[in-house]
């Protein structure tokens, strides 16, 4: 099977949204419904960057090229189908919007927010008023008010006009030092800039918090959240999930030792970092979260604000679910596979016989063990976020491990023992066929091609099927 683009896997689907879904036995994921229209690829505030640029002293070709940029960048996302729109995860996130900005209706038709289909902890803000905010966020926050915490964070960036601010700084300074040797010079302002920036941000959407009806302590959390502390997860028990009579999970492979160095030598890398070259929060910040949460907490002893509780919590976690689905999907279908298997076994606890979930799982394993063949694994394993989690690091140490034939018991072995859950499914006779052909041959993996071909005649994949029965 081809892996296709994503722009015919996200935009070629029109189908019913996902919030209706239980989860208990399968998800359908989100496609994109509609077109790319005109109002959809328009700045929400134009008038307003233009005319604060003006006020800040750029020149009036200096905007328009600005403008530009920042809109080619901005609609590439929606063009390409990066961002969720039109979908009830979108409508979610905006009526959050709504009710964080309740205090401050000029603000809200300045803003807009897309949910895009990234797997990093993070969001940002454009200056022209669109915010993104990765799935990958939303899937971690906890409950609404945190949630409008970070859209009130972003919105403050917006406010306050941070990035345009930035540029005249770095600007300014670049003709101030044209004849003095300083290459490291712009790059050091800039991370300081950006950390001030962070301050402030966090200063006024912390205001724009208590004048909603959110609990504004709640803002604090969310900014831990962005350093992934999933401390609340239990261990995975991969033994249970893996040992069979095809494979065996070595636990001492996966000692305490060895976990503890690999934490320690990861790195994250960041999905969004040549977005608009405007990578804020995660990389250039982190090490301030601390330092960000007690001013946050300082901030609010002298203030009064609603201890509102969670809102909206039925609602918020069938969002906080979807998403979960998502990433895990996304993960999958860009070939993030070691994230989308990581994915699939945290919503296999939750969700033990979602078909939807174990497919994911099986088709993680199967494109693993075959890029560990391509020895294509480790670049493969490199190029993913990662995660800086013991259960991320566990999982990478046993998907490390095997050579290519212990790989293809652990990825058959897995596939086949679903076989009495899932005979009956399409995708799942599929992975079957497949997984049974790269473990045990061509001739082993006819039978279930054959039975495949017999149960569904008509099927997406009838062509591929004759293929492989040639
Ligand atoms: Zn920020």
């Amino acid at each position: 099977m081809q892996k296709k683009s994503w722009a015919a896997l996200f935009l070629c689907g029109i189908a019913a949204s996902s919030i209706a879904q239980n989860f208990k036995d399968d998800y359908k994921p989100i496609t994109i419904e509609g077109a790319v229209t005109a109002s959809l690829l328009k700045s929400p505030n134009s008038a307003g960057f233009s005319k604060t640029a003006k006020e800040m002293g750029f020149e009036s070709k200096k905007i328009a090229t600005l403008e530009k940029e920042i809109g080619k960048e901005r609609n590439e996302m929606l063009i390409n189908g990066f961002v969720y729109f039109n979908d009830a995860v979108s409508q979610y996130v905006n009526s959050v919007l709504d009710k964080t900005l309740a205090s401050e209706p000029g603000l809200r038709g300045k803003v807009k927010v897309y949910v895009t289909r990234y797997s990093s902890v993070n969001a940002i803000s454009l200056p022209e008023g669109t915010i993104f905010l990765n799935i990958g966020l939303l899937a971690a926050l906890e409950n609404e008010s945190q949630l409008a915490g970070v859209l009130a964070h972003e919105v403050a960036h917006i406010k306050k006009q941070h990035v345009l601010n930035n540029r005249k700084k770095i600007e300014k300074i670049k003709k101030e030092e044209e004849n003095v040797y300083n290459p490291d010079g712009n790059v050091f302002r800039n991370l300081s800039f950006s950390r001030d920036n962070e301050f402030e941000a966090d200063a006024v959407g912390l205001s724009i918090m208590t004048g909603s009806d959110y609990d504004a302590s709640e803002m604090g959390r969310s900014l831990e959240l962005l350093e992934f502390t999933d401390t609340n997860e239990t261990t995975f028990n991969l033994e249970k999930l893996f040992t069979n009579e095809y494979f065996k999970v070595d636990t001492a492979e996966i000692s305490k030792k060895k976990i503890k160095s690999w934490l320690k030598g990861e790195r994250n890398n960041d999905d969004n970092a040549t977005l608009l070259g405007l990578v804020e929060d995660i990389y250039l910040t982190h090490p301030e979260i601390e330092k960000r949460v007690l001013a946050l907490k300082e901030i609010l002893k002298s203030t009064s604000y609603k201890f509102a509780g969670k809102k909206n919590e039925g609602e918020f976690l069938k969002i906080k679910t979807t998403a979960k689905f998502e990433l895990m999907n996304n993960c999958l279908k860009t070939g993030n596979y070691v994230r989308s298997a990581y994915e699939a076994i945290r919503l296999l606890k939750d969700y033990p016989d979602n078909k939807f979930v174990n497919l994911c799982l099986m088709r993680s394993l199967y494109w693993l063990s075959h890029l560990r063949e391509q020895d294509l694994l480790d670049k493969a394993i490199e190029k993913s976020v990662h995660i800086p989690t013991k259960n991320f690091a566990m999982l990478n140490l046993l998907l490390k491990k095997p050579d290519i034939s212990e790989y293809k018991k652990l990825m058959y072995g897995y596939i086949k023992l679903q076989e009495d859950k899932l005979k009956t499914n399409e995708e799942y006779l599929l992975q079957l066929a497949m997984a049974t052909e790269a473990y045990l041959g061509k001739e082993a993996a006819g039978v279930f091609y054959r039975q495949f071909a017999a149960k569904f005649p008509s099927s997406n994949y009838a062509t591929f099927i004759e293929e492989k029965l040639k």
